[in-house]
């Protein structure tokens, strides 16, 4: 079963706490076997920094025993929606559900309100990842301030220490802008290598179109490369992930029907997503739209058709890397929550990663522990998030792995910024780049 982290239309009393199938709010029986899993709870050791006293706050709310109030809407924003709990769970507690609800509750009654929130909000959700090119304008003036060197010039300097100390930390983890985003490195249609098995779409997503761009091309290139046709037209929409996972999700269900109508799912055999994050939240397109009659039934289609990456290719049946003369490589995996808890998907990235020849995978202790990337998490609570990357940053280093693994882009770049803070000498890639460098050795190309 995979997860869903969007809420569904409140109808009733208006209320998304109150309208919640009561029968999701009261299924916990209280036992506590999520707790050692849970990281807010493990390192705070408060019960209301537990999945079972979110869960308690929660229908307590929808009980109406309990106001809403800015404490409430504060933990719900504390926890890392990372559904750690959701796998531990026996009773089966849709978790992501509650706290979706929970999350809009809040968002609808305005409990956390200032005015520098809504600027942050409308500037970010409701606009920047609303339109992809105002995002990737974005991007250039970013890349123009990394590449003249005004970046590296104003870290020599001191002028960074007059800005508040959030400012700072921002700066500090502003990603690397690449020469080029997904259009210019992918062709609108690639055709499949050899014989044509499957044709599929291809989503190159917001952030990972912004920063990852060469991710893109690498999933493009080993689809092709498994005998699928891809369809990657040039622009793109956000997925709407961060806008459900924030309380907008009237705009997660705009860009949901904008998806479905520029990648029918009657097109395609697959639409492949190479970001968990993402996947997770693109696999439930139908909760979204259940309650608009033009777009129920092709949502469910849609919901069919998503597939994660290394999810379609072990499915399909790898094309096994032909070639002497693989460099020997040691590469740890770091699971993104939203692959592993929200997807179940475990064993695939795993299994992709050991069809290289000469990688020895070494597993990485807590493997399954969030990163606190978890989207905008290590910007809205970095204390949390820099503990967090502490401790995955020691399981890595203690593995001696030269590359880290992971299919995410939110953690690809905590993981890159926690290399650099911790002096780890590692480099980050995703599964399907390490695939792709394979199969180009194979063909006698530069990897
Ligand atoms: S989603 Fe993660 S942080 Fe939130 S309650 Fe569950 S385990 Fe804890
Ligand atoms: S959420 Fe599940 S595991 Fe956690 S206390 Fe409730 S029933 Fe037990």
């Amino acid at each position: 079963m995979t997860t869903s982290l969007s809420p569904t239309t409140s109808r009733l009393t208006g209320s998304f706490l109150k309208d919640l199938d009561y029968s999701v709010v009261q299924q916990c029986m209280h036992c506590g076997l999520c707790l050692p899993t849970c990281p807010t709870y493990t390192t705070t050791k408060l019960e209301r920094n537990s999945p079972r006293g979110r869960i308690a706050l929660a229908r307590a709310v929808a009980d109406g025993r309990m106001e809403m109030t800015p404490a409430f809407g504060e933990e719900m924003y504390f926890c890392l929606g990372c559904l750690a709990c959701m796998s531990a769970c026996p009773a089966g507690v849709n978790y992501a559900e509650i706290f979706e609800h929970a999350r809009a509750e809040a968002e609808r009654l305005g409990v956390l309100n200032s005015l520098k929130r809504r600027i942050i909000r409308w500037l970010t959700v409701k606009w920047l990842f609303m339109d992809l090119r105002r995002l990737l304008l974005v991007g250039r003036l970013i890349r123009i301030y990394q590449t003249l060197g005004i970046q590296s010039l104003i870290r020599r300097s001191r002028i960074l220490r007059l800005f508040p100390q959030p400012l700072q930390e921002l700066e500090a983890m502003t990603p690397t802008i690449p020469p080029k985003f997904s259009a210019p490195l992918i062709a609108p249609v690639t055709p499949a290598l050899g014989k044509r098995r499957y044709r599929v779409a291809m989503l190159t997503g917001c952030a990972q179109d912004l920063i990852f761009s060469e991710i893109n091309r690498d999933t493009v290139e080993v689809l092709a490369r498994n005998g699928c046709e891809v369809i990657t037209p040039p622009r793109q929409s956000c997925c709407g992930s961060l806008h459900g996972h924030n309380g907008e999700w009237a705009l997660a269900q705009q860009l949901a029907r904008r998806h479905i109508d520029q990648f029918s799912p009657d097109d395609f055999d697959a639409v492949i997503s190479n970001a968990g994050g993402c996947g997770s939240h693109l696999k439930h397109y139908a909760q979204l739209l259940a309650e608009d009659a033009g777009y129920r039934d092709r949502a469910k289609k849609w919901d069919a058709k998503l597939k994660d990456v290394h999810e379609w290719l072990m499915a399909i049946g790898l094309e096994p890397v032909a070639g002497q003369g693989h460099p020997a490589q040691t590469v740890t995996y770091h699971e993104s929550c939203h692959l592993c808890h929200g997807q179940k998907i475990t064993r695939q990235p795993r299994q992709l990663l050991s069809a290289i020849p000469n990688l020895t995978l070494i597993e990485l202790p807590e493997s399954n522990w969030c990163c606190g990337s978890a989207g905008i998490y290590n910007i809205t609570q970095p204390e949390m998030a820099g503990q967090l990357l502490e401790r995955k940053m020691k399981h890595i280093r203690g593995t001696g792995a030269g590359v880290v693994a992971n299919g995410n882009s939110g953690c690809l770049l905590q993981l890159i910024n926690g290399a650099r803070q911790h002096q780890v000498q590692i480099r980050v890639a995703h599964p399907i780049t390490l695939l792709a460098e394979a199969y180009r050795r194979a063909d006698g190309h530069r990897p």
